[in-house]
């Protein structure tokens, strides 16, 4: 299994105020699926995506990546693994504004100290149409064409799994669409593991599963045209 998580539970614990964001999340993502994981505004959405990254420790139980309990690592080891493995997509593009999109691209495989694959580089470039902004720098740029520079940047380094929180967010609703399109083809052409975040279920229809959550319980967990059939 490519990502699993055992009784995963995550509590905030401020003091005084304790909030229990996810309660005895077991799922399992596998290999070249397109998940969606949906839910209301504080439903636990982005705390179970940064759990699943390696960038949260759960408070209980485990994530596995790659048979690796990856919250067993070293801090240092973890990050690591999580520049190697995981690519990730967020809501406001997090482009850095004074590197052109060529850099911005090649920040990844600049991290993780390995040469860009430039036959890749050229693939993803071409296919996702950004060949004629390569020398152009973030601030000059539509939202849908930083989102599209964003996911090339998540892409380059071959990782394992690519996670987006609500990655359309702060895009109209064409553009979401197209970008969400382009992430099933994306999935498609390279087998590329994804999983992401999103209230949006006009969306869902461009994966093959759909995990709801509710109140930090995973209240649903089937393959999208099942759930479709039976009504978002
Ligand atoms: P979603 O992404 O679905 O909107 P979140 O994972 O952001 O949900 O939040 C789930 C719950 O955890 C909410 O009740 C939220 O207020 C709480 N929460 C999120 N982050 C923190 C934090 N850093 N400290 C305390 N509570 C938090
Ligand atoms: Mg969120």
């Amino acid at each position: 299994m490519l990502l699993k998580t055992n009784n995963l539970t995550m509590i905030y614990d401020q003091g005084k105020e304790k909030v229990q964001a996810l309660t005895n999340i077991d799922i399992d993502i596998a290999k070249g699926s397109f998940t969606f994981i949906v839910g209301k505004s504080g439903s636990g959405k982005t705390t179970l995506l940064h759990n699943l990254a390696g960038l949260l420790p759960p408070t209980k139980g485990a994530v596995l990546m790659d048979n690796q309990s990856i919250y067993d690592l070293s801090d240092s080891k973890r990050a690591k693994n999580r520049r190697k493995n995981v690519g990730f997509i967020f809501q406001f593009f997090n482009l850095f504004p004074e590197l052109t999109v060529n850099e911005n691209i090649r920040i990844m495989t600049k991290i993780n100290k390995i040469k860009t694959d430039e036959a890749y580089f050229n693939e993803i470039v071409g296919f996702l149409e950004l060949d004629d902004l390569l020398k152009k720098y973030p601030s000059t740029l539509s939202g849908g064409q930083q989102q599209r520079v964003a996911v090339a940047r998540a892409l380059i380094h071959k990782p394992m799994i690519v996670f987006a929180d609500e990655p359309t967010g702060n895009l109209d609703q064409e553009t979401s669409y197209d970008i969400v399109e382009l992430l099933e083809k994306v999935q498609k052409e390279f087998n590329q593991t994804i999983v992401l975040v999103t209230h949006d279920l006009d969306l869902v229809k461009h994966g093959n599963r759909v995990i709801t959550l509710r109140d930090g319980f995973i209240i649903n967990d089937e393959d999208t045209k099942k759930k479709i059939q039976k009504g978002l």
